[in-house]
């Protein structure tokens, strides 16, 4: 398992988030699928960090690409502000899909 530094949460298991917050039973479908805070258990909005080009022109301004890239800089979480490692959490969704089941 990777070492993170003490004062951040080290990355969960979808078990223990959901041992952490079991009241947390929203399931991700799209573009948060396997994401969660490991602080609060908002399964999001997130703000993360993209770049990638647009396309500027005269007479309609900036138009985004449908997928923009992520860079490698964590998320932050809305809900509680925490920005830092564990967010992807590996089968989350897949977890909490059977829970319900
Ligand atoms: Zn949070």
């Amino acid at each position: 398992m990777k070492q993170t530094e003490s004062h951040s949460p080290l990355p969960i298991t979808a078990e223990q988030f959901h041992s952490k917050f079991p009241r947390q039973l929203e399931i991700n479908s799209d573009c948060a699928v396997d994401y969660g805070c490991p602080v609060c258990g908002s399964r999001g909005p997130f703000r993360v960090e993209v770049r990638d080009f647009v396309t500027l022109s005269d007479d309609g301004g900036y138009s985004f690409p449908d997928e923009l890239q992520e860079t490698e800089r964590d998320p932050r979480c809305l809900e509680c502000g925490y920005s830092g490692p564990g967010f992807h959490i590996d089968g989350l969704d897949e977890f909490l899909a059977k829970l319900s089941e």
